[in-house]
């Protein structure tokens, strides 16, 4: 399953990444007509708070409510989806899939970090380092939880 979302969910494109989804992120100003045409092609499920292009796209999911928690809820009545697919194996900035960090690479990282068990990973697009530290286990959680939600979900008739 990949996705598309569309300029105004950042944030839950980021949490889509963070569990392993790819998600093209639509960069501002990007025309609807472009974008339908890159979710056919990619076979993406477009992700919008927008009825109109929602309506217009092959696939998609029309996401209700304000904030990332109440999109990602959404996300999940939508459609299956488990928030803990593969986590912290796409750079949540670019959608890269990360690679393990060389020996060189985890030398650079600060001390605390290297002191820390791993895995150390790096996006070859951007270069930015994930760790298990404080930050990627605060999202793991929250990727628990919204599995759990998601579970609790009753299936669609
Ligand atoms: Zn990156």
């Amino acid at each position: 399953m990949r996705f598309l979302c569309d300029e105004m969910l950042v944030r839950l494109a980021r949490l889509l990444r963070a569990a392993g989804y790819d998600t093209y992120l639509a960069a501002g100003g990007e025309d609807d007509a472009d974008l339908i045409k890159t979710a056919r092609r990619e076979g993406r499920i477009l992700v919008t708070r927008d009825k109109r292009l929602a309506a217009a796209a092959d696939e998609s999911v029309l996401v209700k409510g304000f904030g990332v928690e109440a999109e990602a809820h959404s996300l999940s009545r939508a459609v299956v989806l488990d928030w803990e697919y593969a986590p912290f194996t796409r750079c949540v900035m670019d959608n890269a899939h990360l690679r393990e960090a060389t020996a060189e690479e985890v030398d650079k990282l600060p001390e605390r970090v290297r002191s820390m068990p791993g895995p150390f990973r790096i996006c070859p697009s951007c270069g930015r380092a994930y760790w298990p530290g404080s930050h990627v286990r605060r999202m793991e959680a929250r990727l628990h939880e919204l599995a759990r939600d998601a579970a609790a979900i009753p299936p669609q008739a």
